[in-house]
């Protein structure tokens, strides 16, 4: 593991963002438990992916559907047959891997190798480099980036097919080691179906054959008439929802990136049928937008459109982040063509389409899709804002440099003695912010060390209560990132927190829009 990723989930730890599940009983793979500033921050997370998409969007409405569904629903979704990963073992670590995952990062060792090669020669030459001259004439660059597209097409090849030998194969042929053992005495690869099964009614070998659901996506397409009629929507209209899915993943080893059960935001965009690509290309970038509007640096996001798409696509893109790892998926946008409608149709019996009063039509209508992982959201905001600092005193601190907005403590009071009156002041301020913000109030230890613990969770800003207050009614307030410190008026604070509020980023992500071709 990354030196800096094991720092995360370390201090993901420490401070109660992130558990493991059972913790007392030494976990559960790949199961986690939010602690209480990770409930927070989770919880404004969704708060705020809800406002952009619902509150903003008259033609987006909610749902909350059930995890439990019908068991037709797999099927005719597909999943029963299709939700499967290929899995390898080491014979020697008796480690398991997604065949598909060894070879894709195959190919970006191929890529990473010719980068190499680029940044050596930038360094030898210096001024007068001329990368893209180099990168289009250099024999080993040509050869590692050719080695990487004829990789690429010959799994893409494979896995179009689901060619579970030619899998192997490439692995083999490609020299693919174990990272564990360091050997590459690989077994067969075999199909893995990644849903839970379990069972309703109250005797087991009786009851109804359940899957726990494995996208929240099919709730909404079974209550697309339900939502459609009730609430009166016009085409082109959009439901959304967050909720538990559940995978029984292969590979759970990258912390919360990857769980057996996490959280989804999705949102289902059902628009007439040749308009798809538009919506496509419009909800592509307005969910960059809405990354962007967090305010991290643009080069943690890039978009990776697939060359594989699955059965019921007809494009698809991933907006991948920058996690300590690489850069990897964090949200799909795809268009999901009226595959998903028209076989609910068929295996439901119902009649799901939609009469267009403009164009005097029936027809089942295409779905464009927006999915994002809200857990690995949260790894790609904590792992981009922990940082280590040195101050120019020569000292260090721990600060996690969290959108204002999104910290799970808005404002800590301070009172610089535990006597004098100041405990009773701060309390009394404390009261007057406490149905606006989350506050935490803290008395103990030197202010220095108290900062410290602040800084060490986000919270973007310091009240401290001092002998002065009591005479002017006036605080020290004191910024998270650039440390500096103000003399206040109580009276201004509410103004002061302005910034940590959800609604400031709300109107950020509404410029950015306001901006876009869109
Ligand atoms: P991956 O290729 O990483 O397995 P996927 O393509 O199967 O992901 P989707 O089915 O498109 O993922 O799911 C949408 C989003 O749900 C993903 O972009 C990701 O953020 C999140 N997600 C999927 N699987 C998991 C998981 N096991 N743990 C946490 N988040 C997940």
């Amino acid at each position: 593991m990354d030196d800096h990723f094991k720092k995360v989930v370390a201090h993901c730890k420490e401070y109660g963002f992130v558990f493991r599940s059972s913790d007392i009983y030494d976990g559960l793979g790949a199961v986690y438990d939010y602690g209480p500033y990770g409930t927070s921050l989770k919880n404004k997370l969704r708060a705020y992916w809800w406002k952009c998409m619902v509150q903003l969007n008259e033609e987006v409405v909610g749902l909350d559907s059930a995890i439990f569904m019908h068991p037709e629903v797999w099927k005719a979704s597909g999943h029963v047959d299709a939700f499967n990963d290929p899995l390898i073992d080491n014979k020697d670590s008796k480690k398991r891997y997604r065949a598909d995952v060894l070879i894709e990062e195959q190919i970006e060792k191929l890529l990473g190798k010719a980068d190499k090669e680029v940044a050596k020669a930038a360094k030898k030459f210096a001024e007068g480099f001329d990368e893209a001259l180099f990168r289009e004439t250099n024999p080993r660059v040509l050869k590692y980036n050719e080695a990487a597209e004829g990789l690429r097409e010959r799994y893409a090849a494979a896995a179009e097919k689901n060619d579970l030998t030619e899998l192997y194969n490439i692995i083999v042929e490609q020299g693919i080691k174990c990272p564990v053992s360091g050997s590459g005495n690989w077994t067969d690869v075999r199909q893995f179906n990644l849903m839970f099964g379990t069972r309703l009614g109250s005797v087991s070998d009786e009851g109804l054959e359940l899957y726990l659901r494995p996208e929240t996506a099919q709730g909404i397409f079974v209550n697309y008439l339900n939502v459609q009629k009730t609430a009166r929507m016009r085409i082109p209209f959009g439901i959304a929802q967050t909720g538990k899915a559940f995978r029984n993943e292969i590979v759970a080893r990258q912390f919360i990136f990857r769980m057996r059960e996490f959280e989804q935001m999705e949102m289902q965009y059902f628009v007439r049928p040749g308009t798809e690509m538009e919506w496509y290309a419009h909800w592509k970038e307005a969910r960059l937008n809405w990354h962007l509007s967090l305010g991290l640096d643009e080069t943690n996001y890039r978009f990776h459109d697939h060359d594989k798409l699955a059965h019921y696509a007809n494009a698809a893109a991933d907006i991948e982040f920058k996690f300590p790892f690489g850069f990897k998926e964090l949200e799909g946008i795809h268009s999901r063509t009226d595959f998903d409608l028209k076989r609910h149709g068929e295996f439901s019996g119902k009649k799901i389409t939609y009469f267009d009063p403009e164009i005097d039509e029936h027809y089942t209508p295409y779905v464009v899709e927006t999915s994002i992982g809200l857990d690995r959201l949260f790894l790609g905001l904590l792992s981009a804002c922990l940082q280590d600092e040195q101050l120019e005193d020569g000292s260090s601190r721990t600060v996690l440099r969290l959108p204002k907005a999104m910290a799970p403590i808005q404002v800590a009071i301070l009172p610089l003695l535990k006597k004098d009156g100041l405990p009773e002041k701060a309390r009394s301020i404390q009261k007057e912010l406490s149905s606006r913000f989350e506050i935490q109030y803290d008395d103990k230890d030197a202010i220095g060390r108290r900062y410290r613990r602040q800084d060490a969770i986000g919270t973007p800003y310091c009240i401290t209560v001092d002998h002065q207050t009591l005479e002017d009614d006036a605080v020290t307030i004191r910024d998270r990132d650039s440390m500096e410190q103000q003399r206040i008026p109580v009276s201004q604070l509410g103004a002061a927190l302005a910034d940590t509020d959800l609604l400031f980023l709300v109107e950020k992500y509404n410029e950015r829009l306001s901006k876009s071709k869109f």
